[in-house]
């Protein structure tokens, strides 16, 4: 059955089923996909995030197991990188609304105002009474940096279930590249190139059964007086992240931690980015530097090739 395409948890997804493809797989998906953005959008009132935002500050909210989930590792993240990816970032991500039309730049005056709101430190899981507290009022949680990974590893689920063989899945850029090719050969998959628009890639990394997930600045910007303002913010100074890199790109087995991955490192920048992902086992990035510059981790150095002649691979240090 030939690939299906939905706008679904705040992007467009498309899933592509080998083999056995049945109607029913497909609708699974879907139905699972739409059940998450239900439960996980911080860009709708109704959803499990709304309710527990509405009670920042007042009482912890039951919430569904995949929230617990999803809250949880992305506050592992949190420690783990330091604090440069931060899940509690919704006051400083509404005041820019980078995505809308509403976009703009913030005065300094309303980002210290949201900054103060924004600590990881002051969200609570609790996992065995199943609930997410933001201890002060006006904190807001926004999943935006690592929600569409957890999806990703939800619809890898439905497929092995299925009994599917071979998949690729492709959520807003995070791709999940199920099994192997048919005859047993690497998937190849492109890897977007940060200074266009979707679809261009600067080359292709060859893998089996991995998640690849891109963050990066040109994924979601707007332009005010000539300048670039993308959607990764910085915790400390409520701007966007600015360290000369384009985009990061995550390779690993789960698209949760890809996409946690993705965020925190392109955050952190080149040297600590590439310290956390030499320190993790089965994770591998890709870093693109505004000068066109591409670097490699140890992990998959001889899977991926550059290709567009703009960009140019270099060694480390
Ligand atoms: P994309 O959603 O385009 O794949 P990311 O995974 O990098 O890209 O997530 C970016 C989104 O995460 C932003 O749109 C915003 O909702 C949220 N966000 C922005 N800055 C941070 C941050 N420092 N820590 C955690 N989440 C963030
Ligand atoms: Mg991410």
């Amino acid at each position: 059955m030939a690939a299906q395409t939905e706008f679904v948890i705040g992007t467009v997804c498309t899933v592509n089923l080998f083999d056995k493809g049945s109607p029913d797989a497909y609708r699974e998906i879907f139905a699972r996909l739409r059940e998450i953005e239900a439960r996980m959008s911080a860009n709708r009132d109704d959803t499990e995030i709304a309710e527990i935002n509405r009670n920042a500050g007042v009482a912890p909210v039951g919430a569904h197991p995949d929230v617990i989930e999803v809250v949880a590792t992305a506050l592992r993240y949190s420690e783990m990188s330091g604090g440069v990816f931060d899940p509690s970032i919704g006051p400083v991500v509404k005041l820019w609304n980078i995505g809308t039309d509403f976009a703009r730049v913030p005065t300094k005056k309303e980002l210290d105002a949201a900054l103060s709101l924004v600590n990881y430190q002051d969200v609570v899981v609790d996992k065995a009474a199943g609930t997410v507290f933001l201890k002060r009022k006006g904190m807001r949680l926004d999943l935006g940096a690592i929600a569409k990974g957890y999806a990703a590893d939800e619809v890898g689920r439905i497929i092995a279930k299925h009994r599917i063989s071979r998949a690729i899945i492709d959520l807003g850029g995070n791709i999940l590249a199920y099994g192997e090719k048919k005859g047993g050969e690497s998937w190849r998959i492109g890897v977007q190139d940060p200074s266009s628009e979707r679809g261009a890639h600067i080359g292709v990394l060859a893998v089996k059964n991995k998640t690849m997930v891109t963050s990066g600045v040109y994924e979601r910007f707007f332009v005010e007086n000539g300048k670039h303002y993308h959607h990764i913010l910085d915790p400390k100074t409520g701007y966007p992240v600015s360290n000369g890199l384009l985009s990061v790109t995550i390779v690993a087995d789960r698209s949760i931690d890809a996409d946690g991955l993705s965020t925190s490192v392109f955050a952190l920048g080149l040297q600590k980015g590439r310290a956390l992902i030499e320190s993790l086992p089965g994770v591998a990035a890709i870093f693109i530097g505004e000068d066109f510059s591409v670097r490699v981790t140890s992990g998959i150095a001889k899977d991926f090739h550059v290709s567009d002649p703009r960009f140019h691979t270099v060694d480390w240090n």
